[in-house]
């Protein structure tokens, strides 16, 4: 804690005289999970074409991390991510969902098999490239200890007020926002304590959205989003950035319920995929994963019920 507590005041000190740098290292989103991960980056490409469509594409792809080479944490993943649709990635925990982050990301080279952006590899992209074109917002979003306003803008070099405001709109933290006691203005730090966690995802989501990527991904896999924000929020991106390609990872049913397409992935490997009513009608996997849900909900209304009976 004491280790993550000094990097984040060194990165906070970083980030104020040096954000260039830290962009251009791609250090924004990148924090200490990441560093930990003891990145294996390939090479940097050339390619930045002009336009992007944002589509993706998994081939076969095999990958086990670079400390233990011996742990195929994927296995022959094959998948494709469409412009304008969201895509829902579940799965249990440990079944590789942010390892196929980490490698759109391209943190880590895959062991065999490729991945395809707009039909082309993804290794020949312009590192700094990608980093414009795909937004993550991690699991555990890393605010620095500045205004919020400063926090979401970071997104993006030279934001403008209206860019920022527009972005907080669309990730449906406006409102919260302007009921701090100093709005905009208020510190979204640690020490500020005044940003619970589902409202410091929104403002990641409105750091990712301010840069108008073609690929957002969301790694909601601790679900601090309510499902009301979280209904808002993908009902404003279906609305606002129509083109855009989402992943979303979730374990909760209601952020399923906002996808087009559905992966269900196991122990490194697809089990399942399709719509929502397509997976339920295989009974396999995905139907006992919303069947568990359901007991949960009525598990929890059901404790909350008596809790205040
Ligand atoms: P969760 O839902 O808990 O976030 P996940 O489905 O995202 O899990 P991953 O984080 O992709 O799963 O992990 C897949 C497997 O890879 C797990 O067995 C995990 O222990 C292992 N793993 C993850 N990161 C590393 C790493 N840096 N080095 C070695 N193994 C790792």
């Amino acid at each position: 804690v004491l280790y993550e507590l000094q990097f984040s005041s060194a990165m906070e000190s970083l980030m104020s005289t040096w954000p260039k740098l830290m962009k251009a290292v791609g250090a924004s989103e990148k924090n200490f999970e990441y560093i930990d991960r003891k990145p294996d980056i390939p090479p940097d490409g050339s390619l930045a074409p002009e336009t992007l469509k944002g589509h993706v594409q998994f081939k076969n792809i095999a990958f086990a991390y670079p400390k233990q080479p011996d742990t195929e944490v994927l296995k022959n993943v094959s998948l494709e991510l469409k412009p304008g649709q969201i895509t829902a990635l579940v799965g249990p925990s440990g079944s590789g969902k942010s390892t196929i982050v980490s490698l759109l990301e391209r943190f880590y080279q895959p062991r065999s098999g490729n991945i395809f952006l707009d039909q082309r590899r993804l290794v020949d992209y312009k590192d700094q490239y990608l980093h414009e074109k795909i937004s993550v917002v991690p699991q555990e979003p890393l605010l620095f200890a500045r205004s919020v306003q400063e926090n979401i803008k970071y997104g993006k070099e030279d934001a403008s007020d209206e860019e920022m405001y527009t972005a907080a709109k669309l990730a449906n933290a406006d409102d919260f926002i302007l009921n701090l006691p100093r709005g905009y203005d208020t510190d979204a730090g640690e020490k500020g304590g005044q940003v619970s966690g589902g409202q410091k995802q929104r403002i990641a989501i409105a750091r990712a959205l301010i840069r108008k990527p073609q690929i957002l991904v969301i790694d909601d896999a601790t679900s601090s989003l309510d499902t009301e924000s979280e209904h808002r929020v993908y009902s404003a991106l279906r609305k606002e950035l129509k083109n855009c390609t989402v992943l979303l990872i979730t374990h909760r049913l209601s952020g399923v319920e906002n996808a087009d397409h559905i992966i269900f992935l196991r122990e490194g490997e697809v089990a399942e995929e399709g719509n929502h009513e397509q997976l339920l009608a295989k009974h396999g996997f995905y139907a006992e994963f919303v069947k568990q849900q359901k007991t949960s909900i009525h598990r929890n209304t059901r404790d909350v019920t008596n809790s205040i009976q």
